[in-house]
């Protein structure tokens, strides 16, 4: 049976979605596609041969009767009404992050899917799905360094565009680690500081660059994340636990070791979309085996909103300088049976 899917959003990342679909995955087939860019839409229909119907927006397409599931890769600010429709709907859908762009958003879409009463919706936390996490989380889970007690992390982008402004340190960039520790700790925050050291010279329209976010878990475990988004020198993305009778480090990415002109070198990727592509692949191919399933075996609406009430905390103590309390709530029973919680290498 093939996953009959519709693509509301063809723009960078929807396009990529769609490629991998056609091209590398397997299981499903895109069966509709829409963009207020309609141009665009019937493009990337045309380039990869989809046998897919253009539809002029978003609810015409989730109304289809064409379309199983649905993957919502349109600007952030629409996915809280897509993926509220998709649920009204009856349909899964995966949707790329934010869930919504406001905690409140992303509660009304937890609210409605329990209402609904049946898991829907995977938000699009890839990093669950590289393999050098899911190793470092294996190392975690067997207890192989003892208890965890400090993360060291850095998330480090060589320039970003003059469109990154504001909060997108912490809205766009941070996110990820947002997401990844707490699985990677199955543990939940509990306060979070901002502290900005000196600004680099190099960072652009007022952006205070780099800034370290100083986070700390409920059991205890304290965590530093340096966010650097001007480094110039690479995408570069580290992550150390430190625990009770060792430490671990995430895989740098394979790379050829040169010996060469006096020098001992390894290649540092400079582009995110290398960095994780294997992960959006396995991330992918996971969604469509489990919606053909029947069940959500990702990153939740639950996980969606935790990083939303997250995300604002950390921009509250950014605004502030103060340590803010995060208070996200017990994880309802709905959610308790997911299974992103679960690593393997
Ligand atoms: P993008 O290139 O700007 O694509 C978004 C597309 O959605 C554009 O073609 C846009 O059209 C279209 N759009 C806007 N409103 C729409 C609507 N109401 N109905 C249908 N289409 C609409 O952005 P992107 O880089 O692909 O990012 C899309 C989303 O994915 C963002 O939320 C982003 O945060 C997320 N993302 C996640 C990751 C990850 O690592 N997980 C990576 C990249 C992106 P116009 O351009 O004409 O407005």
């Amino acid at each position: 049976m093939t996953l009959k899917i519709g693509v509301i959003g063809t723009g960078a990342i929807g396009q990529d979605h769609i490629r991998r679909i056609t091209n590398v995955l397997s299981g499903g087939e895109i069966v509709a596609v829409t963009d207020v860019n309609q141009e665009q839409a019937k493009q990337i229909v045309e380039v990869e041969k989809l046998n897919a119907k253009v539809y002029d927006d978003g609810h015409a397409l989730i109304q289809s009767e064409d379309v199983e599931a649905l993957i919502v890769t349109s600007w952030g600010p629409t996915h809280e009404e897509f993926v509220l429709a998709a649920i009204k709907a009856g349909k899964p859908v995966f949707c790329e992050k934010p869930l919504a762009t406001t905690a409140e958003g992303c509660k009304k879409i937890v609210d409605a899917e329990m209402a609904y009463g049946k898991p829907l919706v995977q938000v699009g936390f890839m990093r669950r799905y590289d393999k050098g996490y899911r190793a470092l989380k294996n190392v975690l889970d067997y207890q192989k360094i003892g208890e965890p007690l400090i993360v060291h992390c850095a998330h480090r982008n060589p320039t970003v565009p003059d469109n990154y402004i504001g909060d997108m340190a912490i809205t766009d960039t941070l996110v990820h680690e947002i997401d990844v520790l707490r699985w990677l700790l199955n543990d939940d925050y509990a306060s979070v500081q901002i502290v900005t050291p000196k600004t680099s010279s190099l960072a652009k329209n007022g952006l205070k660059d780099p800034i370290m976010v100083l986070l700390e878990t409920k059991k205890g475990i304290r965590i530093d994340v340096e966010v650097f988004v001007n480094c110039q020198f690479g995408y570069d993305i580290q992550c150390q636990v430190v625990g009770e009778t060792g430490t671990a480090n995430l895989p740098e990415p394979s790379s050829v070791i040169m010996r060469s002109e006096a020098k001992l070198s390894t290649e540092i990727l400079v582009d995110w979309k290398d960095r994780f592509i294997e992960s959006y692949d396995i991330e992918l191919q996971d969604w469509i085996n489990s919606t053909k399933k029947g069940i959500v075996s990702g990153p939740t609406a639950w996980d969606g909103y935790v990083v939303a009430v997250v995300s604002d905390a950390c921009v509250e103590a950014r605004n502030s300088g103060e340590i803010v309390s995060i208070a996200t709530g017990d994880i309802p029973e709905f959610y308790k049976g997911n299974l992103s919680i679960v690593g393997e290498a």
